[in-house]
């Protein structure tokens, strides 16, 4: 590590997410040290010993993974990116942000301003996704078996203390106690992610190529009226081969622009599919004009009383004005989403009586 990637470190650390998650680790493990050295001291008895050593290790494996995730980041695409043949840029999708092709799962992440490969999602705790799936996972497991191994001790001290006999500050006492709250809620929720992640990695599929699957059954069943056929995803080799895509040594293949796919798939199937979504999805967007201005804020009580409620509010809102031309794609109820004619890369939800269809929907959104 050299000190420009120290300072790169530290910097990223500097945030509300990462803050909390080590401050969490930190209190959870001090509680079980405490209790583990008055109950199981090493000096009493081999078992102990290891026991502690075992102990002592979670938090230098839990942080160092954390560390390693931050620093290697997901990984971007370069801009201006071209595949490597000339003829593989027609089933490639373009980025107008970055200037250049997606690689076969990158998307383009309007958090970051870049195109992430293989990315799953932007995530606040971790400010990165992708190419540190591996150091993620062990900071996961470690975070939640570290967890589990420290409340277990610190359940024992406080029983032993509270209901055996007090033999330490009761300041301390309750200090531990309170730790272990931590502790079950880092077991249960963190597990929860290990869980999820751990999908991710046995069907090699994150949660953006789950809703191009979903999105591809229904192109098959619904719009080429193929009922029982399902989309055939390309990057499902089988769970061991998934796990050691991500777990196994990094081999030429998985330089994050490039993945082996099964062998009746063709290489970009999955972007050629992603492609003809588009195309629908452009078929099917219907032009709108603003009639009426939103600001763009959450829940607008006092301009759209009736809808405020129903803000999508996990999702970006679109600012307009009246007058605006609006291609609206989607909808759900009360709000349309779309974007301002002119600029595609600004998108969002608005409210539906904000605007006035320019002619006739062709199809209720
Ligand atoms: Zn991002
Ligand atoms: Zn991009």
């Amino acid at each position: 590590m050299t000190l420009k990637d120290g300072l790169e470190l530290v910097k990223r650390l500097m945030r509300f997410g990462p803050l909390m998650a080590m401050a969490t680790i930190g209190i959870v493990w001090c509680g079980g040290l405490i209790s583990l050295i008055t109950y199981f001291p090493p000096s009493k008895s081999l078992k102990n010993q290891l026991n502690f050593i075992f102990y002592f290790c979670w938090l230098p494996f839990t942080v160092s993974n954390y560390f390693k995730a931050i620093l290697y980041g997901p990984g971007y695409a370069p801009k201006g990116w071209k595949p490597k043949y000339e003829e593989d840029e027609q089933f490639l999708q373009y980025c107008k942000v970055c200037e250049g092709f997606k690689p076969p799962r990158a998307h383009h992440c309007r958090k970051c301003k870049r195109c992430c490969l293989k990315m799953d999602h932007h995530c606040i705790w971790l400010s990165a996704i992708y190419r540190n799936q591996a150091s993620f996972m062990y900071f996961l497991f470690g975070a939640v078996f570290g967890a589990l191994h420290g409340t277990v001790h610190i359940i024992f001290f406080s029983y032993q203390q509270l209901w055996v006999r007090l033999t330490l500050q009761p300041k301390l006492v309750l200090a531990v106690m309170v730790s272990s709250g931590f502790g079950i809620g880092t077991v249960i929720a963190v597990g929860i992610l290990l869980y999820s992640q751990l999908q991710i990695v046995l069907t090699n599929m994150t949660g953006i190529e789950s809703w191009i699957v979903e999105k591809a059954n229904w192109r098959l069943n619904e719009v080429l009226e193929k009922k029982n056929e399902e989309f055939n995803y390309p990057y499902d080799l089988g769970k061991s081969a998934n796990f050691w895509q991500v777990f196994g040594r990094p081999d030429e293949k998985m330089n994050g622009f490039d993945y082996p796919v099964k062998e009746d798939c063709h290489k970009y199937s999955l972007t050629i599919e992603q492609l003809l979504q588009k195309k629908i999805k452009e078929e099917r967007s219907v032009p709108f004009k603003c009639v009426k201005p939103y600001s763009g804020r959450k829940c607008p009580f006092l301009s759209y009383p009736k809808i405020a409620i129903f803000t999508p509010l996990l999702s970006d809102l679109l600012q307009i004005q009246e007058g605006d031309e609006i291609t609206v794609t989607r909808g759900k109820k009360h709000w349309y989403y779309g974007y301002k004619n002119g600029n595609k890369t600004i998108r969002g939800f608005m409210p539906k009586t904000a605007l006035k269809a320019v002619e006739e929907p062709k199809k209720e959104l």
